[in-house]
């Protein structure tokens, strides 16, 4: 299914808007963690912090995500995302961000099961990943900026970009002028997308946007465990219906995105929170099948809340009282849930989405403007540092050689870098959703034998970890 376009058109005007329009050099559309990061970034850089910058975002920017950084909550809250070492690297060592530490979790490997054979991944790194709110990421950047007060750079938050036009409707080389709802229009050299799936920007731009739904929804939650992990690292269990992941916070905190079909994510959402719990340490335990018989009879009400909970309970305790050895059982799952946050539960369609290009005269797309990614690997927003990292270089080399850094000369470089490594990274994440979405038999048994090679083979195992969180150190 092809994404669907909507508004924004390079379009035609003959109105005189253009008299009042104010004018920048770039105009970044989106303070996501990708926006924010650009803007940030861009005021860091010796070659770029003269540029005079302007960032819109619709959302409440400099009030509720500001202040989580000045008074976080006690909890944690349900967006976290797995950042990598190089994702951090470039947010704390290049950017200049200083991420609320005591809110992240290093992590130091994944486990990864079948849910329909004893197929398992074993992969151990010192911190491999870390977990993070994205929250945490943005107001970190925002603080940054508020601290540094950079010149020439302006944050206009609960505001839209309505439309956007080129100056000269003929001439797709002119600046483009973006209106906001608040009336103001501004014409700029450079416009930037970090406006999201849907991104208006893309739209106006005319870049085609290619793929499709996964027809799941990545259910999220934040758990509370029973005890402290007694290895901090990640688990993910293959289901036919899609990956569950169960991901380390600080202490005996935890944060889960299991993706499963819609009619089973509306059931997740509508639980009573201990029976959800009892379904979610079911599903790191317990057979597929037992799982189904919990699903229909959850939906055909033949069984009954609290039935339910004993059901799982006793069923988890016959499988753990067939280990001889206790330390086993910690070594195969995680720690069990005992309570999730109250009104943490949410849900997000997956989709994978790569635009044909990231650039166009005076347009650059970045972050999930530019591409979306299934979760199962946790590289949808890393792809999107990857980007700006890139841009930034990009609009470096450009202004040290005189170009006009709206120009496609001063751009291709930027999609020349990230397009093949975004493209293959969203390729191997979408074989590999396909792969585990089936309980038939061969395909099951050749991933089985898969997973448990690549299990046996370091050398593959280190080149696998070297992607999805970069090379050794
Ligand atoms: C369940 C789930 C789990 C995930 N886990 C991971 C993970 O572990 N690791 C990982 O790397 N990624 C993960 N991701 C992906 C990650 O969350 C996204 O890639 C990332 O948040 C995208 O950031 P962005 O800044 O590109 O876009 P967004 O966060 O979508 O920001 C776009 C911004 O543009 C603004 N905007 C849009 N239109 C307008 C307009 N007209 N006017 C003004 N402003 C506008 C919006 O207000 C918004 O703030 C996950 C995603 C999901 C759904």
């Amino acid at each position: 299914m092809m994404i669907p376009k909507q508004l924004f058109y390079r379009s035609f005007s003959s109105s005189s808007f253009r008299l009042n329009a104010k004018l920048c050099d770039v105009l970044i559309v989106g303070g996501g963690p990708a926006g924010l990061t650009l803007a940030a970034a861009i005021k860091q850089s010796p070659h770029l912090s003269d540029l005079s910058t302007v960032l819109v975002d619709a959302g409440d920017l400099k009030g509720k995500i500001a202040n989580f950084y000045h008074d976080p909550p006690k909890t944690f809250t349900n967006r976290v995302v797995s950042l990598t070492p190089q994702s951090k690297e470039f947010l704390e060592g290049t950017v200049g961000v200083s991420l609320m530490e005591n809110r992240i979790q290093p992590f130091d490997g994944l486990y990864v099961t079948d849910g329909c054979s004893d197929g398992t991944l074993e992969m151990e790194r010192d911190s491999m990943g870390n977990m993070v709110e994205i929250l945490n990421i943005q107001s970190s950047l925002l603080e940054k900026l508020r601290v540094t007060n950079p010149a020439a750079l302006d944050i206009l938050d609960k505001t839209k970009v309505q439309n956007i036009e080129n100056e000269n409707p003929d001439d797709p080389q002119s600046w483009p002028v973006v209106t906001l709802d608040n009336g103001d229009q501004y014409k700029t050299r450079l416009l930037i997308g970090a406006d999201g799936f849907n991104s208006p920007v893309r739209h106006f731009s005319k870049i085609e946007s290619r793929g499709w739904f996964y027809e799941r929804f990545g259910v999220v939650a934040t758990l509370k465990l029973e005890y402290p992990p007694f290895k901090i690292r990640g688990w993910q269990r293959f289901l036919p219906t899609g990956p569950v992941a169960h991901l380390p916070l600080p202490d005996t905190n935890a944060t889960m995105v299991w993706s499963t079909t819609e009619p089973l994510s509306r059931l997740l959402l509508s639980l009573e929170d201990d029976v959800f719990v009892a379904l979610v340490n079911a599903s790191f335990v317990l057979e597929d099948a037992d799982l189904q018989y919990y699903y229909n009879a959850l939906e055909n009400k033949t069984i009954t809340g609290p039935e339910l909970i004993e059901d799982v309970e006793y069923r988890i305790n016959e499988k753990f009282n067939s280990f001889k050895d206790d330390s086993l059982i910690d070594e195969k799952y995680p720690p069990k849930v005992i309570d999730v946050l109250d009104k943490s539960r949410a849900r997000f369609p997956l989709k994978l989405s790569h635009a044909d290009t990231y650039v166009a005269e005076r347009i650059a797309l970045v972050g999930d403007a530019a591409h979306t990614t299934h979760p199962l690997a946790g590289q949808g927003l890393n792809m999107g540092q990857g980007d700006v990292e890139s841009l930034v270089k990009a609009l470096e080399n450009a202004r040290t050689r005189g170009l006009d850094i709206g120009s496609l000369l001063a751009l291709e470089p930027y999609w020349a870098d990230r397009y093949p490594t975004n493209n293959m990274l969203l390729g191997v994440v979408d074989k590999l959703h396909k792969l585990y979405s089936t309980d038939f038999g061969p395909i099951v048994g050749l991933r089985t034998f898969g997973l448990n090679l690549v299990n046996n083979l370091q050398p593959l195992k280190d080149l696998m970890m070297g992607k999805v969180s970069g090379p050794m150190n």
